[in-house]
């Protein structure tokens, strides 16, 4: 089995990030893309191709569309000489060198140094309606669309933090923002939860869920459900924001240490961790260990931290 240098699971901008400096290393990585999985995530170019405009990454004075902004880094990794690989990691040996990773398309994978990338996926509720919309009103992310609503009427799904910084984020646009949440009770803290409720912008709505989403092109309603009696009432709406929570994926390494909420725990030189000790020469970047920022910005800054490592790891231990 050919034993590679660098393979990197993941193909967001963490992942792509690594492989320019890992390949501009000499180190000819190969990167496990991933592929479309059923009930979501695998997405080939990671979450940034399931958003439209970026405007916020450094470089782009007029914004950037998010796909254009993946199919670029992975040319530009490409022309320093990485591979990719159309499939995705199911299991992961990371007990002996070289470490090997098992794929879902039935390959092994043997390597020296492996980069995990793979990214977190934000929860849906499953309705049908939500992912044929998905950019076109129904959004998972307040800071990268929020800017687009301006004036408009928007619902946010969840009781957690992330709902309430969102919908606190999307009151700088919108004319409302609804927060619906299935219970009376929140999960978020109480400053955050505090801060939406004296936002003269917010309305709460519960104990509701959101039960369809209509529109053609875009967002026009929702109909919400009565958490308890099963009331239905429709409303108009101009965007729906689900706030309720992101899966980092990591479902293939159950040896590495996670954190409290499940993102793979690394220490500051993005070192993986398995039982508190460091695992030599298994790193981690992007969103999977990222449950704070998690933004294309810092992730890139990981994946390069991510490559630094490995190329001095390889050093090292095959100078
Ligand atoms: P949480 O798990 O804390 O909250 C998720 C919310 O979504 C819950 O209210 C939950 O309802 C609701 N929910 C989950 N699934 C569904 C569903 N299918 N339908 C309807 N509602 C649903 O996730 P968060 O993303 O909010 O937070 C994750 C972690 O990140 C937390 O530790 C949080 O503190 C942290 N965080 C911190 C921030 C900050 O400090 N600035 C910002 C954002 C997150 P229910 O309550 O009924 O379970």
């Amino acid at each position: 089995m050919p034993e590679e240098n660098v393979l990197i699971i993941g193909s967001g901008i963490a992942g792509f990030t690594a492989a320019i400096y890992a390949a501009r290393a000499n180190l000819n990585p190969l990167v496990l893309s991933g592929m479309p999985l059923p009930g979501g995530g695998g997405v080939l170019g990671g979450q940034l191709t399931t958003t439209t405009e970026v405007e916020n990454f450094p470089g782009f004075e007029h914004g950037v569309q998010g796909p254009e902004l993946m199919a670029t880094v992975q040319r530009q990794a490409e022309r320093f000489g990485t591979r990719v690989e159309q499939d995705h990691a199911a299991s992961a040996d990371f007990s002996r060198r070289p470490y090997t990773v098992r794929t879902v398309g039935g390959k092994t994978l043997a390597a020296r140094a492996v980069i995990i990338a793979t990214g977190a996926s934000a929860k849906y509720l499953g309705l049908p309606a939500e992912q044929r919309l998905l950019g076109h009103g129904v959004s998972a992310c307040a800071t990268c669309d929020g800017f687009f609503f301006k004036g408009k009427e928007l619902y946010v799904v969840g009781g957690g933090d992330t709902a309430m910084e969102e919908a606190t984020f999307l009151t700088k646009f919108a004319a409302r923002v609804n927060v619906v949440h299935r219970r009376d009770a929140f999960k978020a803290s109480p400053i955050m939860l505090r801060r939406a409720q004296e936002n003269p912008k917010i309305r709460f709505k519960t104990p509701y869920a959101v039960a369809d989403v209509h529109g053609e092109a875009k967002v026009e309603g929702l109909t919400l459900e009565h958490a308890a009696n099963g009331s239905r009432e429709r409303v108009p709406a101009d965007g729906l924001f689900l706030g309720i929570g992101h899966q980092p994926n990591t479902a293939a390494f159950p040896t590495l240490d996670k954190d409290e909420v499940g993102y793979l725990r690394a220490d500051e030189r993005t070192r993986c961790l398995s039982g508190g000790a460091v695992v030599p020469g298994v790193f981690a970047a992007g969103d999977v260990s990222d449950s704070r920022y998690r933004q294309a910005i810092t992730a890139a800054g990981k994946g390069c931290a991510a490559a630094l490592e490995a190329i001095r790891f390889l050093e090292e231990t095959h100078p």
